[in-house]
């Protein structure tokens, strides 16, 4: 079994460097003792060559990459540019960027170029409500199906599978508690799919959870959710928060 992972989602967050480096600082300090639990923050690109110097324990990821390789893109950044960088992975089809109109095709080819650029993507998938007829389950195939299209079975290892149901996470006006149940039940669903696609390598992709995650109920996830890692967003712009959910990533079996 690969190690545990816990992601930090900075967002557009801090406002400045400086407190960028502040809490970045923080959590390197705090994993110095951290053993089983891989570690990753994604903090907004500008911040990461600032980043990459203070630790060599935390993995950098991208909360996006664009698909061409190099040219007239403007306002675009590549895979290969964040790979050069350090980056190792990159968030791909959040659902905050769903909203702004990127749709599966965009993101499968952002998949595939982030793959060859040698970089991890973090795929998050997930419904923004649930109805009563279970057609949530029929949204997650169709992400993972569009957006895993033409990717290889020996690349579909290094694809994380973020299971974030929209009306969980915290920037969700009226957002609901996930209950590691709902976790436990899709991440099952979801190494189907990717088994009927991928075959049976494919159970070596991990599926992490993510939707206001904190201390309070990250080991119930990681114990009864079916997942081998987290997506933290809120929580992963307060040290002291983030430290909590990694130790119990690293302590609870
Ligand atoms: C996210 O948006 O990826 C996320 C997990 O956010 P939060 O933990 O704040 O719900």
């Amino acid at each position: 079994m690969s190690k545990r992972i816990v992601i930090g989602n900075w967002k557009m967050n801090p406002r400045t460097i400086q407190e960028a480096e502040r809490l970045f600082s923080g959590v390197a300090k705090g994993i110095s003792r951290i053993k089983k639990t891989e570690v990753a923050i994604c903090p907004p690109f500008l911040y990461i060559e600032g980043l990459k110097k203070l630790s060599r324990k935390i993995s950098l990821g991208a909360q996006d990459a664009f698909f061409g390789e190099v040219g007239a893109f403007t306002g675009e950044v590549s895979g290969e540019m964040l790979y050069n960088l350090g980056v190792r992975h990159v968030i791909l089809g959040h659902s905050e960027r769903r909203a702004l109109g990127e749709g599966n095709g965009d993101i499968n080819k952002k998949i595939k170029s982030a793959l060859s650029a040698g970089l991890r993507p973090i795929l998050c998938v997930g419904e923004s409500e649930r109805d009563t007829g279970h057609g949530y389950f029929n949204l997650v195939k169709s992400q993972l199906e569009e957006c895993l299209m033409g990717v290889s079975k020996d690349s579909i290892v290094k694809v994380i599978i973020a299971y974030e149901p929209v009306w969980a996470i915290s920037s969700t006006p009226g957002r609901k508690d996930a209950t590691p149940e709902d976790s436990l039940e899709m991440a099952i669903f979801i190494h189907k799919i990717l088994s009927d696609k991928f075959g049976s390598d494919s159970s070596k992709a991990r599926i992490i959870y993510g939707g206001s995650v904190s201390g309070k109920d990250a080991g119930e996830f990681l114990r009864h959710g079916g997942v081998e890692g987290l997506l933290v967003g809120r929580a992963s712009l307060d040290t002291k928060k983030f430290m909590e959910i990694i130790k119990i990533a690293e302590n609870s079996e």
